[in-house]
């Protein structure tokens, strides 16, 4: 799991659940509402954390937190895959030519890493 909810802190907004980009919040009704991060969905972008306000959702122990992600121009062969899995529209280019990213519109998720066949996306992490 990447990141993890403090239920007890938890003030029950959903502001998490509505921000994710890869539904990876989900909520259980038993002895009152609570939500929680389902850890096979749950990319590491941290942007539930960034938008709760009750500061109640952090890292979990041993996650890695992504500081840039590029494209070598190199290795790229312009097949868009990254582009179409980017939940932030990050990327763009043209078939068969490299493809870049706007690094002010990535979240940081590491998808397109994860959907490059030739691993021209390159991860650096903090
Ligand atoms: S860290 Fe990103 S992928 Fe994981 S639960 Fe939060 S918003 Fe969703
Ligand atoms: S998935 Fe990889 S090869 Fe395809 S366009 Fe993106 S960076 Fe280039
Ligand atoms: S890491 Fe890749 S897929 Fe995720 S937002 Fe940035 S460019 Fe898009």
């Amino acid at each position: 799991m990447a990141y993890a909810i403090d239920k007890e802190k938890c003030v029950d907004c959903g502001y998490c659940g509505y921000v994710c980009p890869f539904k990876a919040v989900s909520e259980q009704c038993e002895n009152g509402r609570y939500y929680y991060v389902i850890g096979e969905s749950c990319t590491g972008c941290g942007q539930c954390a960034e938008t709760c306000p009750a500061v109640c959702i952090a890292p979990a122990p041993g996650h890695r937190a992504i500081k840039r992600v590029s494209i070598d121009a190199s290795k790229c062969i312009g097949c868009s895959l990254c582009m179409r899995n980017c939940p932030a529209a990050a990327i763009t280019g043209v078939i068969k030519s490299p493809f870049r990213i706007d690094e002010s519109k990535c979240i940081r998720c590491g998808v397109c890493a994860s959907k490059c066949k030739p691993q021209a996306v390159c991860v650096e992490y903090v």
